[in-house]
């Protein structure tokens, strides 16, 4: 069926519940959430953009020919859409509930689990879904650090997605952060990260990225958390607060395929899209690509 047809879901995938017995490789469940945002709002709309966006890249049960290495590849993948979490805006804290609560459901049942964000903030609740990995460790990509102890009198923004999760989860070892170069940092914060001995990679430090990628984490169980303000805003118009000078498309994708190669993938999200800020739609085009090719580098 052409991209342009039929109903929606991610790569036109079979949609299942979350309170249904099945297991599958990979699932999908939107988060959207967007009231934590500092800036301009929107990224609520990027489940449905994504999954519309997605259907240009559905997967055949034969799986796709990839030129790059000349074979058929996620031939038999299964892959389930679990729809949306019903999120109350305005009850974050029932919201953040529901979200973990849906987190921990979705990782009973599927072997790669990924969140359609929504902002930054949904990965705190996500990441106390994945309580009881031992000894987690997170790769973000990211232009933005998001460790504040709070910003503008609130401890739960998208800032601070991170800090609340290292405080709750005792199993969380460590975080690296790639692509780091916002304008006005956050002292504190980056005081705190390093602290705890986080690795804090800022972009003036990526030209060589092979280098960049052996500062990955190695033989973990590593929880991927993609803010696309780590793309160039050129490359990816359509978030909430860009930064110039940003990641090429490659460039990501090396640096997910090395976290992927070198440890074992256990959750994935996909924050900060804001669709309506890039009318032409490439960047939910880019966005469900991203996603698809992720799936490719954790299903080899
Ligand atoms: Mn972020
Ligand atoms: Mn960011």
């Amino acid at each position: 069926m052409l991209p342009f047809a039929g109903i929606p879901s991610f790569a036109r995938s079979p949609l299942e519940s979350l309170d249904s017995d099945w297991q599958a490789d990979v699932g999908i469940l939107g988060v959207p959430f967007d009231i934590a945002l500092g800036y301009r709002p929107g990224a609520r709309f990027a489940p449905r953009a994504i999954r519309e966006a997605s259907l240009r890249f559905s997967l055949p049960p034969d799986g796709f020919y990839d030129l790059r290495d000349r074979r058929v590849r996620l031939k038999g993948l299964e892959l389930r859409d679990v729809g949306d979490v019903d999120v109350p805006s305005l009850e974050p804290q029932l919201a953040r509930q529901r979200i973990e609560a849906a987190a921990r459901q979705l990782r009973s049942k599927a072997r790669l689990p990924i969140f359609l964000g929504g902002d930054h903030s949904i990965s705190h609740p996500v990441l106390r879904g994945f309580d009881d990995k031992e000894n987690l460790h997170i790769v973000q990509i990211d232009a933005h650090l998001d460790f504040s102890n709070e910003r503008d009198g609130t401890r739960y923004s998208n800032s601070s997605a991170f800090r609340r999760a290292a405080e709750d989860l005792p199993n969380l070892k460590h975080i690296t952060t790639l692509g780091l170069r916002g304008f006005r940092f956050d002292r504190e914060a980056v005081a705190a990260a390093l602290a705890r001995g986080h690795s804090l990679v800022p972009i003036w430090e990526m030209d060589d990225l092979d280098r960049t990628i052996e500062r990955l984490p190695e033989g973990k169980d590593v929880y991927l958390s993609f803010d696309v303000d780590a793309l160039d805003p050129s490359v990816c118009p359509a978030t909430s607060s860009p930064e110039v000078g940003g990641l090429s498309y490659d460039q990501a994708m090396r640096l997910i395929r090395g976290t992927c190669e070198r440890n074992t993938l256990v959750g994935f999200d996909f924050v900060e899209m804001t669709p309506h800020l890039d009318s032409s739609g490439n960047s939910a085009l880019l966005a469900a690509r991203l996603i698809m090719e992720t799936i490719m580098a954790v299903f080899p």
